[in-house]
């Protein structure tokens, strides 16, 4: 065992060496945490943002200004994926900002609110907006200072899956939104089991819609409280809106440990 054990360490090791990613912090490459969450843009479908990183720039933060014409004082800040938000304030450096928690150790930092648009706690959908872009802190005009990070290390920013340039200027990369398009929306879970009903309320007497043979992808889009279900040695009364089957599923059939799942809004 020790000998097989030892082959997936070189491998990974040369794969660092020749993609030129040995620079990262090791710390960010040796986690085993789960993938990424998947980014989307902090500001509405369609805008079109340009942005830069400057030398000064905390971790691996982009800073974006609107290039579509549009405002960019006011516009909408959104949360990049789901999770937990949190209200911070930081007057002399990041101003009024959201730190948003997705899960397996991955969060991402939205500066410089103009106002907040959730309360501390609150969990958020993908999508929903959580301030108004401004310039609070220190900022020397209207921006998101944006950043991801595993485990408190930033992380060079992924958005809808592809890595972003770091320029050191505006107005050389620019990127439109995919967030809050529509046909997305609600978090990707996968269920267990077979025969699970899907029914038409969070109540064992509501209607069957339908019937997941075997482990199916979902998108849970909320969740809330409903009948006490006990089923395969567990017992909750937690139940997750379907996107796709349009119907509840009591949570013992989502495939994640937490009774409630985390980053799902309530219904
Ligand atoms: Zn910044």
């Amino acid at each position: 065992m020790r000998f097989l054990r030892r082959l997936p360490a070189l491998a990974a090791a040369a794969l660092l060496a020749c993609t030129g990613l040995a620079a990262t912090p090791a710390a960010a490459q040796d986690t085993g945490a789960a993938a990424a969450p998947g980014f989307k843009a902090p500001f509405p479908c369609g805008q079109r943002w340009t942005y830069s990183h400057h030398s000064a720039e905390v971790r691996r933060a982009l800073d974006f200004v609107r290039s579509d014409g549009g405002a960019t004082a006011g516009a909408p800040v959104l949360a990049s994926a789901a999770g937990t938000a949190t209200r911070h304030s930081q007057p002399s450096g990041a101003g009024n900002y959201v730190s948003v928690d997705h899960g397996g150790g991955w969060t991402t930092y939205y500066f410089h609110l103009a106002a907040f648009s959730v309360p501390s706690g609150a969990s958020v959908a993908q999508g929903q907006q959580i301030g108004t872009t401004g310039s609070t802190g220190n900022s020397s005009g209207a921006h998101i200072h944006y950043e991801q990070l595993l485990n408190g290390v930033g992380q060079n920013i992924v958005i809808d899956g592809a890595a972003l340039p770091y320029p050191g200027s505006y107005h050389q990369a620019h990127l439109t939104s995919t967030n809050g398009c529509g046909g997305g929306g609600g978090t990707p879970f996968d269920t267990w089991g077979s025969g699970v009903n899907v029914r038409a309320d969070a109540r064992l007497n509501a209607p069957v819609v339908t019937t997941l043979a075997g482990p199916t992808a979902v998108r849970v889009v909320c969740q809330k409280q409903g009948d006490t279900v006990n089923a395969e040695g567990y017992t909750n009364n937690w139940w997750s809106k379907l996107r796709d089957q349009n119907g509840f599923v009591s949570n013992i059939y989502i495939s994640h440990p937490d009774a409630k799942l985390p980053g799902v809004p309530n219904c």
